[in-house]
């Protein structure tokens, strides 16, 4: 291989180039530092530090001195609505959505923002507006999802519906388990105004749209007991055994009743004990074990607890049990004592909770009052320490 002169040249020349272009970069860079604000550089102390309200403050002064730092307006406005500091992230959107320097993008973001903000201060008609506003655009699925939250909120079910048919046109995922939810608050209403054909019309959707909504059924089987049609009742809360066994707590005492007003109380009760047989609860134990002690006798109430004692080991079974024993003949105290103690703690550890956000209640609700989930609570109570 021949070597030339020139070739000796090559290094040094690349070392050159290096060095050049590491030297540009710094200049670039401390150029860069030089042109960001020091309130800048005193916020990113203050973080470090651990004094966040501090670092707040400055980093509002830097938005101040430069309006350009469009990021960190958005930052501060997100931190504040967090930190429950509405007015002030209110300020900081609102001031964005003014500008006039903005791109179409970024002004519908801060929109989109200032929407959040007034509806987590529960200014709901104003957050209802923006969110309107934003129905075209990159923001359609979150705005029109916010719009049902507030629909959900004011308990407007009409406009709730029509919101969750838009939603699923546009590829969200199926709505259909909480529009029959809407369905069941519009039929509640009419019953309200005795309007039975629309309830009944409400409940129809309900089924229509959700083959699985239990309350549906629960509220046609409600509509046909008022209307004195106690086997037409039946009909519609047995047809629970179909869709949700889980259910079957919530509608067992109404069936134990209207079975009793057809003179049938024995189907019933066999009916409920199948169904225990299905569905280990020891709420539904509960309503069968009030109703036999109360119609049977305290010695059959007490032979059934004992018996379902085996299969589902559960404070608040033994809790009946030992009321049994207690209001039968064998009646002494020390049963007595272990009764109230046992029924003290079953009234501190039962509750039915949320799954959803761990809501504890002391009674059954369709729609979680805390997180706004519907079929959030199972109908079922826990048994917490
Ligand atoms: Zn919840």
């Amino acid at each position: 291989m021949e070597f030339e002169t020139w070739q000796l040249l090559v290094l040094p020349f690349f070392f050159a180039l290096g060095w050049l272009a590491a030297r540009i970069d710094i200049r670039q860079v401390v150029k860069e530092s030089r042109s960001i604000p020091t309130s800048y550089f005193r916020g990113l102390n203050y973080l470090l530090s651990e004094q966040p309200d501090r670092a707040i403050e400055a980093f509002l002064e830097v938005a101040r001195l430069d309006p350009d730092t469009l990021e960190l307006h958005f930052a501060l406005g997100a931190l504040f609505r967090r930190r429950g500091e509405l007015d002030r992230a209110i300020r900081i959107h609102q001031n964005l959505v003014d500008r006039s320097d903005l791109k179409q993008d970024q002004r519908l973001k801060a929109l989109y923002e200032l929407g959040q903000d007034f509806l987590k201060a529960g200014l709901l008609d104003r957050a209802e507006d923006i969110f309107k506003k934003l129905e075209t655009g990159v923001h359609v699925l979150d705005a029109l999802r916010h719009q049902l939250e507030i629909y959900v909120l004011e308990k407007d079910w009409e406009a709730a519906i029509a919101v969750a048919q838009r939603l699923e046109k546009l590829g969200s995922p199926s709505q259909h388990a909480d529009t029959s939810h809407y369905h069941c608050e519009l039929a509640l209403n009419a019953m309200l105004r005795k309007d039975v054909d629309a309830a009944r019309a409400h409940l129809g959707e309900a089924l229509a749209i959700n083959r699985k909504a239990v309350r549906a059924s629960q509220l046609l089987g409600d509509l046909a007991a008022q209307a004195g049609d106690d086997a037409g009742a039946i009909e519609h809360w047995r047809h629970i055994e179909q869709q949700n066994t889980a259910y079957l707590p919530v509608v067992a005492e109404r069936l134990l009743k209207a079975y009793q007003r057809l003179g049938r109380l024995d189907d019933g009760i066999e009916l409920i004990k199948g169904y225990l047989g299905r569905q280990p609860s020891a709420d539904l134990f509960h309503i069968l074990f009030n109703t036999v002690a109360e119609h049977r006798g305290w010695a059959e109430a007490e032979a059934l607890a004992a018996e379902t004692l085996k299969q589902l080991p559960s404070l608040r079974v033994l809790d009946d049990y030992l009321q049994a024993r207690t209001s039968g003949t064998g009646n002494d105290l020390e049963i007595r004592m272990a009764q109230d103690l046992v029924h003290r703690q079953v009234s501190r550890v039962a509750y039915y909770q949320c799954g959803h956000c761990g809501f504890k209640a002391r009674q059954f609700f369709w729609q979680c009052p805390a997180c706004a989930t519907w079929e959030g609570i199972p109908p079922e109570r826990k048994e917490n320490e």
